[in-house]
């Protein structure tokens, strides 16, 4: 059953491409458009199946569309808001899949003009170390987060509709305030992120780097997934995030430095209390 005439996504690459996907193999959206730069990602995005008709001009990919889904990267954002404002129908709802909450809501209000209290923020927690179309699953958010971050002015009825959407993609759906989620994901996900890229940087630093996976084993493998994403995207999240990523940092830091002093020390409870209380936690998330 449809829950909309026309879906339209700006940007179709993992997140938007998977979104696509989703919503043609639920039959939620009669149509579905793309809006990209690239004549190649539409080309593939039609070959794919995921989307009915692509455009390069982004005014009119959104034409005619309820829903517009923006999924460029952060730093993009205010570009591609700018971009589509000449096209959005008075009644679209536009949301978008950025990892940080604050800069997009920034860049929305200046340059969404009226059509900003339909702009309901979000983010969904799913992803993979590949990007662009090809990698597009329409399984990506079956039991995955998402989180919308709506902000005073969010006409609630535009927050109803796009936690229709991810609900009906498999998604469970949760609200927050956008400062607490950039912190949180600055912690949980930014954070472990900036460490992965660092400590493989850091070891790659000394010699050569396949040596390093010559001789780790299965931990360093899992440690380090995630220092295979692109760095461009992560650029962005750093940069776009920058106080909340610094404050993530800082804590690590405190947190490192009092693991390094009891190594240091020889401090046998120290140690052990710092690693029991981290078996606990860790426990929680399995
Ligand atoms: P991607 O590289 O797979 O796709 C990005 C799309 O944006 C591509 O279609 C690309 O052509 C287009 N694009 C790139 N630069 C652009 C520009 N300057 N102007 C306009 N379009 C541009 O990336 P993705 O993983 O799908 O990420 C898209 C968004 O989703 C980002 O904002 C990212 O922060 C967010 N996100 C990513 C993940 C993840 O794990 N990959 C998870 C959650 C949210």
């Amino acid at each position: 059953m449809p829950l909309f005439e026309q879906v339209t996504i700006i940007g179709l690459g993992l997140i938007g491409g998977s979104l696509a996907a989703a919503v043609r193999s639920g039959g939620l959206a009669k149509k579905i458009v793309a809006g990209s730069r690239s004549s190649r990602t539409l080309e593939r995005g039609l070959s794919l199946g995921l989307v009915d008709e692509g455009y390069q001009d982004l005014a009119q990919a959104v034409q005619g569309a309820d829903l517009v889904f923006v999924s460029v990267p952060v730093s993009a954002m205010a570009a591609t808001f700018s971009a589509i404002v000449p096209g959005l129908e008075r009644h679209a709802i536009v949301t978008d899949g950025g990892s940080v909450k604050g800069s997009v809501i920034a860049a929305a209000r200046a340059q969404l003009g009226a059509h900003f209290s339909r702009f309901v923020p979000g983010h969904p927690i799913a992803g993979k170390e590949k990007s662009g179309v090809d990698a597009a699953d329409a399984a990506l958010y079956q039991r995955h987060r998402v989180i919308l971050t709506p902000v005073a002015e969010t006409d609630p009825a535009a927050t109803q509709a796009v936690r229709r959407l991810w609900t009906a993609v498999g998604a469970d759906v949760l609200s927050m305030g956008p400062d607490e989620h950039d912190r949180v994901l600055a912690e949980t996900s930014h954070l472990p992120h900036l460490l992965a890229f660092s400590l493989v940087d850091t070891l790659a630093r000394q010699g050569d780097s396949t040596d390093i996976f010559r001789y780790a084993a299965g931990g360093f493998r899992d440690f380090t997934r995630i220092a295979s994403s692109d760095p461009v995207m992560w650029h962005d999240i750093f940069t776009e995030n920058q106080d909340a990523v610094l404050a993530a940092a800082d804590l690590f830091a405190a947190g490192l430095a009092r693991f390094r002093d009891a190594v240091a020390r020889g401090d046998s409870d120290a140690l052990l209390g710092i690693m029991t209380r981290a078996n606990t936690a860790r426990a929680r998330f399995l």
